[in-house]
């Protein structure tokens, strides 16, 4: 359960990479720092293994971030949640906890769950819709169950670092249905956010970026894309070839730059999400839930969750919010 018990250092020591113990969203209590270092490449294919973390009563596998590969674009965090079951008592229940300076895309493919935040949203969502909750100077929410579902649950939290332009405005939310689709050859995209084969998202963007996810059939399938972005593929059911390389759940590949397409093989239905964007040029910390620029701005977050501050507002939950102790730098 998402739980509000105080959890110190979870990550401390428990984990066999700590640079990489930073943060989950939650009860993952990160003690660690990620400085983000955006080192664009050349188009390229190099596969990650995600590495595994907790969110809520949830295991999920975490593809970003990794020690060598902190963003992709503005992308700094990609979490794929389950497939697990979940039943009308016991679903995702991550509980009220906060955010900064990030934007947070919940894309479900199976089951269904409510977003609550202290903008006073409550929204269901299920598959083929998006979440997207712009956080900025801050905001909090929890991500529950409906109460009314039991099966599988599956899908993916990713958040996205914002500019100095908007990190600091105002907290807001947006739910889309109905999300416009392209034809890729032998597979479809639907485009989340930014725009791909002449579909525009209308999510907003406060950088250049892109979100697609792919849904597959055997074959191949082809991909334009923008030469200045970089790229990464998070397949998340069955296996992608790409360049020779097959791309499994559990794996980011990173795409590197300058690519005019990419050709994608599935021999049998496959599912991915196609992450791009302009390499971020901030340096970008993050902590626990929060994506700032320096410790103190992190520091004076954290107090004033601690203190419940009106910064973050109130979840209306009925799970206690989540607490953590303090960065490890200052103690
Ligand atoms: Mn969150």
């Amino acid at each position: 359960m998402g739980g509000g018990a105080l959890r110190r250092g979870a990550a401390y020591g428990a984990s066999e990479d700590r640079t990489d113990s930073m943060s989950g969203p939650v009860t993952d209590a990160g003690v660690d720092v990620v400085a983000a270092s955006a080192t664009p490449q050349a188009s390229m294919v190099e596969i990650t293994e995600s590495r595994s973390g907790h969110v809520g009563s949830f295991t999920v596998r975490r593809a970003l971030p990794r020690r060598d590969r902190r963003t992709v674009g503005p992308w700094c965090f990609v979490d794929h949640m389950g497939p697990a079951a979940i039943s009308e008592d016991r679903g995702l229940d991550v509980a009220p906890h906060p955010h900064i300076g990030l934007q947070t895309v919940t894309w479900l493919l199976e089951g269904e769950a409510v977003h609550r935040d202290s903008l006073g949203t409550e929204q269901r969502i299920v598959p083929g819709e998006l979440n997207l909750m712009t956080a900025g100077h801050g905001v909090a929410h929890s991500e529950e169950g409906t109460g009314r579902y039991r099966g599988l649950l599956q899908g993916a939290q990713l958040w996205i670092a914002q500019p100095s332009t908007t990190r600091d405005g105002p907290p807001a939310f947006e739910h889309h249905a109905g999300l416009e689709t392209c034809d890729l050859g032998a597979g479809q995209a639907t485009v989340l956010i930014g725009e791909l084969g002449g579909v525009t998202s209308p999510a907003r963007r406060d950088t250049d970026h892109l979100g697609v996810d792919l849904a597959l059939r055997p074959g191949t399938s082809t991909v334009a894309l923008r030469t200045d972005y970089e790229h990464a593929l998070v397949v998340l059911a069955g296996a992608i070839r790409v360049e020779g390389k097959v791309v499994e759940p559990g794996h980011l590949a990173y795409l590197g730059t300058a690519r005019e397409e990419l050709l994608l093989e599935a021999n049998a239905s496959a599912r991915a999400l196609l992450l791009g964007g302009i390499p971020f040029d901030e340096p970008v910390l993050m902590w626990w839930n929060y994506v700032a620029r320096a410790r103190e701005e992190i520091e004076q977050a954290h107090a004033e969750w601690m203190a419940a501050s009106n910064r973050f507002g109130q979840v209306d939950s009925s799970l206690p919010r989540i607490e953590v102790a303090p960065p490890p730098w200052t103690h």
